[in-house]
């Protein structure tokens, strides 16, 4: 009887498994886009870790499953032995310069990126400098919260430069509530004017997660319901740096569902992600009503990231037609761990319907290792079913399908 732990050629079939594994197309259907100039010690360091704390005192905040990947594996890339030091590396890193460190390590990397480019957009390249540094094809995924921010911004802003009651003055309390009753009334027109501006992206990203969690209720609100959400939000102050954070659970809906009526794609983050995300209220489980709700064939649900809940992910892209997941950013964090981490996805959820991201953010060690620790996963997955006697071009439907295949079919890249 053939065994999937049949080890007798193991040895033997690494290398081709390996090399299948290396050689697939790429589409990085979740990332974001680089820093645009050079890093120091402290940036470099802050950017590794999803935390925004230092290390204790002589110790370093590279001592992680990613911190070790990044001496492993992209240590050799600029020419340094594996294993050094983190200072040793930043030091190499601004010898050789942004340019060239974006060229050593974006090279063999995806064909295409899907870029959420909503978050720290004043810290992070273009959208073209992407484009030019990674040698791919990049296109726009935007992030509905973002949208509705800007709705408010504008609603008591001229162009960011200074705050406009009536008469340009800074408006009292009674103005701005005035100002914020008006606009409310014609929220959800102005949310759709600024969607319509992002005609032409690949698809939507809500942040809810790390707005209000994803136990919110997902039933479609009403128009009163939008106007009442958004008088409240706007009659808010704005935060210290002048903006309105939305948090209010009937305004992420309400953007989530005009998403959904696109036909597009719409992302969720869901599981780990900075110290800003509840991760008790990120399990993609509690999407489950608005997935019953929208499983008549409307626009695809996409899980961002979900580990730890990379399994319960894994279910409901097994049970529901238009749910798909991906355990980006878990891999490169994980490091050595990562092969375990793709194979509990794919315990349940069918290869059609897992995909390919790294959720990279500013450094190009995370573009870098999002590519080579997945196709080392990948690698450690279809091993067993190559001892178990399937064939290469198996091997290869089934990796090509995470790699690209189901990115190209759902996002319609093709
Ligand atoms: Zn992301």
């Amino acid at each position: 009887m053939s065994s999937y732990a049949d080890g007798g050629d193991v040895a033997e079939t690494a290398a081709v498994v390996a090399g299948i594994a290396r050689d697939l197309e790429l589409v990085d259907h979740h990332c974001h886009q680089l820093v645009a100039g050079p890093l120091g010690g402290d940036r470099f360091e802050r950017l590794l870790g999803e935390g925004a704390f230092a290390a204790p005192a002589g110790c370093s905040a590279a001592d992680t499953g990613l911190g070790l990947a990044v001496r492993a594996l992209c240590a050799p890339v600029l020419d340094l032995p594996v294993g050094a030091g983190i200072a040793e590396y930043v030091e190499r890193r601004a010898e050789l310069g942004t340019d060239e460190v974006h060229r050593r390590l974006m090279s063999g990397g995806a064909s295409t990126y899907l870029v959420d480019t909503g978050y720290a957009p004043d810290e992070l390249c273009s959208v073209d400098q992407m484009a030019g540094w990674t040698g791919g094809r990049v296109a726009e995924v935007a992030r509905l919260e973002t949208l509705a921010e800007r709705v408010a911004t504008h609603t008591f802003w001229d162009g960011g430069t200074g705050r406009t009651g009536e008469g340009g003055a800074v408006p009292n309390r009674a103005i701005a509530a005035r100002m914020a009753g008006r606009a409310a009334r014609t929220y959800a027109e102005r949310l759709e004017e600024e969607m319509e501006k992002c005609r032409g992206v690949s698809g939507w990203k809500s942040v809810a997660a790390y707005r209000c969690g994803l136990g919110l209720d997902w039933s479609r609100p009403g128009p009163a319901q939008v106007r009442e959400a958004a008088r409240e939000w706007l009659s808010a102050e704005p935060d210290r740096q002048g903006r309105w954070r939305l948090e209010n659970p009937v305004l992420i809906a309400h953007g989530v569902w005009a998403a959904l009526d696109s036909g597009l794609p719409v992302q969720f983050h869901t599981g780990f992600g900075d110290n800003d995300v509840r991760l008790a209220s990120a399990d993609p489980t509690l999407l489950d009503p608005l997935i019953r709700a929208t499983a008549d064939g409307r626009s695809p649900i996409m899980l961002l990231h979900c580990w730890p809940y990379h399994r319960q992910a894994g279910y409901l892209a097994m049970v529901w037609p238009h749910v798909y997941m991906d355990v980006g950013l878990a891999i490169p964090h994980a490091g050595h761990r990562a092969a375990a981490i793709l194979a509990e996805a794919l315990e349940l959820a069918p290869w059609h319907k897992v995909l390919y991201s790294s959720d990279a953010f500013g450094l190009a060690e995370l573009y870098h290792l999002g590519v080579g620790l997945w196709r080392e996963a990948l690698a450690s997955v279809l091993q067993p079913l190559s001892s178990a006697g399937f064939g290469n071009e198996e091997l290869v439907r089934l990796g090509s399908l995470v790699g690209s295949g189901n990115a190209l079919r759902v996002y319609g890249l093709d």
